[in-house]
């Protein structure tokens, strides 16, 4: 269990990026929701050792992460959101290069390791390509092979489908899924279907707090019968909506401006019942947090 105690970190420009933020997480895909800029990098550098809270604590079964840092570093798997690689090298000879690095030194055991994660990660057939000429999705998937090293207790993917196609997010997606259940996999997205498809629980953050936590399924029941929608022509008729209801979202739908919003009782007024999902349970909290 990742134990998270009121983390706050203010940078030296006096942005406020985590405001005690507390948390428990048992092993199992964790996905962290919320907008850019809302803290979430913040909070997986700390994790990560790479960076340090003003306040707070970080345990994972008693090893403290934020005080330990060279034991936390090795049971940790990190990809972060820009995964940097040294464009001339092959994926093989890093692998290899980054296992000795991580100590594992006994050049059978080694082997035996680079070759499981290639293909795992579905690189075997491209290992002795440079990983410049890597596609994102190779490039993001090569970054998961790199986390897995030497079995990771806790690993933290920070933004990882931003910038992929969907046949790459797919394939990534699926990678990520088939890791271990015994161990801690943080997911930081400010995509709800990464979420919705992987996690089976979450965090909302925004503006370094955070607003929710639970079960993907069990928050979008508590919006259920609750989201209507309706589709407005102009932009009087929009401010008329947004004066008079709790609006949660506006989608473009078949070039029309569908608006969402989140009423308890029938809104009346042309809106119809809408079939709640995890976007909306998103953006309800979201917005109910800013307007607050
Ligand atoms: P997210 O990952 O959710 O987009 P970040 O943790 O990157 O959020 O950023 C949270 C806030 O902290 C933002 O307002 C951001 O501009 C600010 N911030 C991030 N890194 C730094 C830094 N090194 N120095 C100053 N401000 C920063």
């Amino acid at each position: 269990m990742l134990s998270i105690r009121n983390l706050s970190k203010t940078y030296s420009g006096g942005v406020r990026a985590l405001r005690d933020v507390s948390l428990d997480i048992a092993p199992g895909m964790f996905g962290l929701l919320g907008p850019n800029g809302a803290g979430k990098s913040t909070f997986m550098k700390i994790l990560a050792t790479l960076l340090d809270p003003d306040t707070g604590t970080a345990t994972l079964d008693g090893l403290d992460l934020i005080a330990d840092k060279d034991a936390t570093r090795r049971l940790l798997g990190y990809l972060p959101q820009e995964f940097g690689v040294y464009p001339k090298m092959s994926a093989v000879d890093m692998l290899n290069h980054l296992a000795v690095m991580k100590g594992i030194t006994k050049r059978g055991e080694r082997k035996e390791i680079v070759e499981g994660l290639l293909h795992q990660t579905n690189l075997w057939e491209v290992r002795k390509k440079a990983l410049g000429g890597y596609s994102g999705g190779m490039k993001q998937r090569f970054g998961i092979a790199q986390a897995l090293l030497a079995n990771p207790k806790l690993i933290i993917v920070d933004e990882p489908t931003a910038g992929l196609d969907p046949a790459e997010r797919n394939r990534f997606l699926n990678l990520l899924s088939s890791i271990g259940r015994n161990v801690v996999v943080i997911l930081s997205t400010h995509i709800v279907e990464d979420v919705l498809e992987l996690c089976s629980r979450m965090a909302i953050m925004s503006s370094g707090q955070l607003i929710l936590e639970g079960a993907p399924a069990q928050a979008v029941d508590c919006v259920k019968g609750k989201v209507w929608s309706k589709v407005v022509s102009t932009d009087t008729e929009r401010d008329t909506v947004e004066k008079s209801f709790h609006v949660i979202s506006a989608h473009m739908v078949a070039g029309l401006n569908e608006l969402r919003i989140y009423s308890e009782t029938a809104p009346g007024d042309g809106f119809a019942q809408a079939e709640a999902d995890l976007e909306d349970v998103y953006f309800f909290n979201l917005t109910r947090h800013q307007r607050n």
